[in-house]
């Protein structure tokens, strides 16, 4: 059996990974990416100082070590290949794309500049292409953080760390050089429900407490009425006890506060975000949800970055779920929205089927689910012929697409690594795609 798998995020390979395990058929994997290089979220999404959580790659090229996989990287589909195409090469797609587009927060005065969505911030730090050239100005002295998820601890923590923090890290040079020569020095992240409603996970707020040069701010006010329990209330309880030490970045966490319109000044740049007061109302289905009690305040900022969540990019040709803004799909096998009904051997993993939900481990069980459903669904499959598997590489190099295998990518890795060790760091990124082209073409 030949499957095509799109995006070589977290998601892909686990599914890649779940395949090339199985025993009972034979299998080929190639997996497609728009970029490349591989591992979509971990390398353009997880923050640089979590080292740690990058380390799953390991399992990745582990995966990608199969004489059965096959990597082609700078190859989008919908741009190089359509869905018809990939439909005649394989007996099935498996969608792994991701959530590349992000949530807005619907309020006056959102597009102006200095009010910047997470996706671009985290893109722009990463060293995704896509983000290289994001305008960025850190020379404001306060920062609004709009979300109390893992991403908004993740921009507030980078627009907070020191030099010496940061340079150890695999962030991008430009971003490394802007946030060294950074004038902010207050960052607020600001939640629209309660401290023991926010999203962030304990070890991630645990975090903001040990940062070289900024301490995290809490007012006890704001935690009084919600529980004692654990986990982040544990912690931001503590936050709320400790002084602040004076020469000290402050990161403030506030809580019940929905912005209700970006405040411009006269050059159209980000002066202020109008924030109401919310209060928590119980929903018939028991959730707790904000609603607003018409006190505003205005807090003075330079700039506003929106972490609210992602949504999946519409691909022409796969269903798209315009309510979910993810591809349309029952427990992973794709549907068509109007019809309902299954579109045949196509499936898909990851943040495209839920969502931006889970962290990376735990879509290996979920990529192996849909895994499962491919297997019944496919039985006997095998049968239909396909072209030779190469036939799509000359269909593709014929359109003068240059394929990047994972070999390739190797190189790639290779000439990162080093870069990144003339700064102490564990790679210094290449950020645009002609150039790692032009990195390939010479050393072949
Ligand atoms: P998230 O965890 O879903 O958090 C989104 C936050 O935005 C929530 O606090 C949500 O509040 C808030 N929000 C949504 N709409 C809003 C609005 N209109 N106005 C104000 N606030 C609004 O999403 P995320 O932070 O983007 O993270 C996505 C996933 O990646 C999560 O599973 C996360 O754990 C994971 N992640 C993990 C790490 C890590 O492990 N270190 C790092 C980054 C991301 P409500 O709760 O009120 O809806």
């Amino acid at each position: 059996m030949r499957i095509a798998i799109i995006g070589s995020g977290p998601a892909g390979f686990y599914a890649a990974e779940a395949l090339l395990k199985r025993s009972d058929t034979p299998i080929d994997v190639d997996v497609f990416d728009r970029l490349p290089t591989p591992y979509g979220l971990v390398r353009g999404g997880v923050a640089p100082d979590h080292q740690k959580i990058k380390a799953v790659v390991r399992v990745f090229a582990t995966t990608a070590a199969r004489p059965t996989f096959r990597f082609l990287g700078n190859v989008q589909l919908g741009r190089d290949v359509s869905v018809e195409e990939l439909r005649r090469h394989y007996h099935q797609i498996v969608y792994a794309t991701g959530n590349e587009s992000d949530r807005r927060l619907g309020v006056p005065g959102e597009g102006i500049a200095g009010c910047t969505p997470a996706a671009v911030f985290v893109g722009w730090y990463n060293g995704h292409p896509d983000y290289r050239n994001a305008r960025i100005d850190l020379s404001v002295n306060r920062v609004a953080v709009v979300g109390n998820g893992n991403v908004a601890v993740d921009v507030a923590r980078i627009l907070m760390r020191s030099r010496a923090e940061l340079e150890r890290t695999d962030i991008a040079a430009h971003a490394l050089e802007v946030l060294c020569n950074s004038q902010v020095r207050e960052v607020f992240v600001l939640g629209r429900r309660g401290p023991e409603q926010a999203a962030f996970t304990p070890s991630e707020l645990k975090e903001l407490g040990n940062m070289e040069a900024a301490d995290p701010v809490v007012d006890p006010g704001e935690l009084a009425g919600f529980a004692d329990a654990d986990g982040n209330m544990k912690i931001l309880r503590s936050f709320a006890s400790r002084q602040p030490r004076a020469d000290a970045k402050k990161l403030h966490l506030r809580f019940l506060l929905s912005p209700t319109e970006v405040v411009a000044d006269g050059a159209g740049k980000v002066a202020g975000l109008a924030l109401e007061k919310n209060r928590l109302e119980a929903r018939p289905d028991g959730a707790l949800a904000a609603r607003g009690t018409g006190q505003v305040e205005v807090l003075e900022v330079g700039m506003v970055l929106p972490a609210i969540g992602f949504a999946a990019e519409r691909i022409a040709g796969v269903p798209f779920d315009e309510k979910a803004r993810i591809i349309a799909n029952q427990d992973g096998r794709v549907v068509d929205p109007a019809l309902r009904t299954v579109v045949p051997d196509e499936y898909v993993v990851g943040w495209a089927r839920s969502g931006p939900q889970g962290l990376i481990g735990e879509h290996k069980r979920a990529s192996a689910h849909v895994v499962e459903h491919m297997m019944v669904d496919g039985a006997g499959l095998e049968a239909r012929v396909l072209p030779r598997r190469e036939a799509i590489d000359a269909l593709l190099r014929e359109r003068g697409v240059q394929l990047v295998s994972f070999d390739d990518w190797k190189r790639l890795d290779d000439v990162e690594v080093a870069r990144g060790e003339r700064r102490g760091a564990p790679r210094d990124k290449i950020v645009d795609v002609e150039a790692m082209l032009a990195v390939l073409s010479q050393e072949r």
